[in-house]
């Protein structure tokens, strides 16, 4: 099977190739961080790449790991940075799903305990999913003798820059309950900074947790099927019409590729070319499900086909 997928990934896309590939998808799924966008700085051409496709009639989605946005905040962003026409209900962040799978699909009865940020409470506020906002915690106060609450019923990680021990010990304490529920936004380890500097992701902080309670999170983000879940049910995606867009190989082309879609990765973000063909050219399973159908620079080398 490797060898199959080995002779049939990396290929790069150009002209003709890239025409025929844009008329046999109706639907195109963007990653934002290192695809559309580095920071604030839009990648070139994207704005007009965005536009051109939805002038097409293709439907256009966003999905991204970064859960440190609401998604209004998002449609700011867009506008900001030169995409005209981006509305709300074309993104999908791992903050916005993860409320709602806590609202549809565990239909949870109780609270949530949060390591989370601002755009993680926003979208669980707004889906009138109750949770605990943690919580300039009484100084002084440890594990031993802090109040925990009665009727938690899931705990949900995502990317807090405020993290402390206290918090990760309520969220192990929690976690002892065996129907509390564990989830996590997604696993991205880290995220690049400017001047070469990274932050830890997501996925650092839950696999801290993890270890601690012992237990495996159910992840909502990217590699998870679950972001296309809420488009196709929303919107009526056929994978086989849909192509996604990304520049990390473990999260999008992985995504992708469990998703039953078509996968682009573009060069303007994490994952390198080099990467990807040592992927192709591996023998390992779980490399060949990370290789990308197609490669391009970046995104602009869409506009020539358009
Ligand atoms: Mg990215």
């Amino acid at each position: 099977m490797a060898g199959a997928l080995s002779s049939r990934g990396c290929r790069r896309l150009r002209g003709a190739q890239l025409k025929d590939l844009l008329k046999e998808k109706h639907c195109v799924l963007f990653d934002c961080d290192g695809v559309i966008w580095n920071g604030e700085k839009p990648v070139a051409g994207a704005p007009e790449v965005v536009n051109m496709l939805k002038k097409r009639g293709k439907s256009v989605f966003f999905v991204t790991n970064n859960c440190t946005r609401p998604r209004e905040s998002y449609v700011q962003k867009f506008l900001r940075l030169g995409f005209k026409d981006v509305v709300q209900s074309e993104i999908l962040s791992s903050s916005y799903c993860s409320a709602i799978y806590l609202r549809d699909v565990a239909k949870l009865q109780g609270k949530v305990y949060v390591i989370g940020c601002d755009g993680v409470h926003k979208e669980l506020r707004e889906a009138g999913v109750q949770f605990i906002e943690d919580d300039a915690a009484v100084p002084g106060a440890t594990i031993s003798d802090c109040p925990l609450e009665s009727d938690v019923r899931a705990v949900l990680v995502g990317y807090d820059d405020e993290l402390n021990f206290l918090k990760l010990a309520k969220a192990c304490c929690y976690l002892r309950n065996p129907d509390c529920l564990f989830l996590a936004t997604d696993r991205d380890p880290w995220h690049p900074l400017r001047g070469g500097r990274v932050t830890p992701g997501s996925g650092s902080l839950a696999a801290a947790l993890e270890t601690a309670a012992e237990r495996k999170a159910t992840v909502i983000g990217k590699p998870s099927r679950f972001m296309f879940q809420c488009i196709a049910s929303q919107f009526g995606v056929d994978p086989r019409r849909a192509i996604m867009v990304g520049d990390r190989l473990e999260t999008d082309i992985l995504f992708g590729w469990s998703c039953g879609v078509d996968t682009v990765l573009t060069l303007t973000g994490v994952s390198t070319l080099e990467q990807a063909q040592a992927y192709r050219d591996s023998l390992a399973p779980e490399k060949a499900i990370c290789v990308p159908d197609y490669v391009v620079d970046s995104i602009a080398d869409f506009l020539p086909a358009l």
